[in-house]
């Protein structure tokens, strides 16, 4: 099968260390290829533009791809969204001037908005009742307020640095994106198998296997700190009236669960990675 990733920017890296993580094998060549195989499964990878990723995989020149929801969306491509990756996470925001009189998204109504995403902010900005005129420009839509191009901008925000070095301020999002994986509209079984072995490895990654120890009358409420969909595993340990529990728990639960943990009794807590999650 051949699936087509982004060969440059915020994305390439990340998508090829899924690979990576998901034993594809990837053999990435330099900075400059076109496409490489997989040494572990019968892949092609070809290295695209990303905002081209949704026409290839809508065209049937591969048959699956990775790239931004907001490129997805902006491209009105016809295709399926078969896994969220769990990277690439940013929100198309508008923003104005710090020093603009306008405060709120419904204030933009009437005025001019530049952006690299037309079709998107139009659709985004309808859904909301937002009548405005939009500036369609290819690059640096920072800086068409202060140049007088636009009273506004519609872009992708991460951090909100870009924003802030360029004294403005955002107005709220109207769109969450992050990297997903795509498929044709009727995606074959080869596209829905590369999409569960993906799956096992973001579902992993943001999972911790939890291992402690406690004794027998803390379980209730150790039960009640590691909820979820498994049940903990628990094991007797030699110790009378003690025991090892096991259980999957969110990664970013980990913070706030430990201290939790401890003051419930338990001790001798570890925390694994967890590899592959198949459901
Ligand atoms: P790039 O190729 O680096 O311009 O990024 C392409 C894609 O990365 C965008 O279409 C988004 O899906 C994603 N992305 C994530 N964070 C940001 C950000 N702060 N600015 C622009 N793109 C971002």
């Amino acid at each position: 099968m051949r699936i087509a990733i982004p060969a440059r920017g915020r994305l390439r890296e990340p998508t090829v260390a899924l690979l990576q993580d998901a034993g594809l094998g990837p053999e990435v060549p330099g900075e400059r290829a076109l496409a490489f195989p997989c040494r572990n499964a019968p892949v092609e990878v070809l290295l695209v533009r990303a905002a081209d990723v949704p026409e290839y995989v809508q065209d049937g020149v591969v048959d699956c791809g990775v790239t931004g929801a907001d490129l997805v969306r902006e491209r009105g491509a016809s295709v399926s969204e078969l896994l969220r990756l769990d990277f690439g996470s940013c929100t198309l925001d508008a923003a104005v001037l710090q020093e603009s009189p306008v405060r709120a998204l419904d204030d933009l109504a009437g005025l001019r908005i530049a952006t690299v995403f037309p079709r998107l902010a139009r659709e985004l900005l309808d859904e909301r009742g937002i009548d405005a005129e939009l500036v369609d420009v290819t690059g640096s839509v920072e800086v068409a307020p202060r140049l007088g191009l636009a009273d506004a901008i519609i872009d992708l925000v991460s951090s909100g640095n870009t924003l802030r070095t360029n004294g403005l301020r955002s107005l709220g999002s109207l769109f969450s994106s992050e990297a997903i994986l795509i498929g044709a509209r009727e995606p074959d079984d080869a596209a829905l198998h590369l999409a569960r072995v993906l799956r096992s490895v973001v579902d992993a990654r943001g999972t911790r296997y939890l291992m402690m120890n406690a004794p027998e009358s803390a379980l209730p409420l150790l039960c009640e700190l590691v909820p979820g969909s498994a049940a903990p595993s628990v094991l007797p340990l030699s110790e009378p009236g003690m025991v090892a529990v096991h259980a999957l728990v969110p990664a970013a639960d980990v913070w706030s669960l430990l201290p939790e943990l401890e003051a419930a009794g338990a001790s001798s807590i570890l925390l694994v990675p967890v590899e592959r999650m198949v459901a």
